[in-house]
């Protein structure tokens, strides 16, 4: 789920247990525990664990300072749940997830080199230096101008222009905990896909362009 969210799940469980509410207040060093213990999962599946404690469908905490551990067992329970039931299409085993193939890996343009692009160009951005070692080279010198000029931080611009992280489909729970490395690749702490700020990377120039799309639809207009 989005930090806003955690925002509305947050709101929507103290309604449901306004004792909560004070005990987070007395507590407030609390309130980033419990972000982490919840944010990984879906935002639908927390709410529906938020109402089975409520219902009593549920075991109930015995302390409120508990409450996070117990919505976040149920969340894990309810996308392991449906992990477990495969989905057969036309005979064969279909992903449920098109973003990540059921892998809960996905792979993002590193989301501070996107805005950092949408930074210097506001116009037009020429990402063909991203894909062709000769058109980066050439546009070194002047980029290199441009960034001192507009201050930003030369570093964005080297390494790998992709990051990996978890997806937000259920199979992406597994990177739930803090520990994030799966199959080699390292997830950095709390990353989770979010479609309001991550475009999903493709390589060569189809993905650039894809990019250059995903970024013209989110430019204000002038
Ligand atoms: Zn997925």
């Amino acid at each position: 789920m989005t930090d806003d969210q955690f925002g509305d799940w947050i709101r929507y469980h103290v309604g449901a247990f306004p004792g909560i509410a004070t005990w987070l207040e007395s507590n407030p060093d609390q309130v980033p525990f419990w972000r982490r213990a919840i944010i990984a999962f879906g935002y639908d599946d927390a709410v529906r664990a938020t109402d089975r404690l409520f219902e009593g469908s549920a075991p109930r905490p015995t302390g409120w300072g508990q409450h996070a551990a117990a919505v976040r067992r149920l969340c894990r329970e309810a996308s392991s749940d449906r992990l477990s039931r495969p989905i057969v299409v036309d005979g064969e085993y279909a992903a449920r997830c098109a973003r990540c193939g059921d892998t809960g890996q996905a792979a993002v343009w590193r989301p501070t080199l996107v805005r950092y692009l949408r930074q210097i160009y506001p116009e037009a951005i020429p990402l063909d230096w991203m894909v062709r070692p000769e058109v980066r080279r050439a546009a070194r010198e002047p980029l290199a101008e441009r960034i001192r000029a507009g201050r930003p931080e030369p570093a964005k611009l080297s390494g790998s222009p992709d990051i990996v992280c978890a997806c937000d489909c259920a199979a992406g729970d597994r990177y739930a905990d803090d520990r994030k490395s799966a199959g080699g690749r390292t997830i950095p702490g709390n990353l989770r896909f979010d479609a309001s700020r991550m475009a999903q990377y493709a390589g060569g120039e189809a993905g650039v362009e894809e990019l250059n799309q995903w970024i013209r639809a989110r430019k204000k207009p002038r």
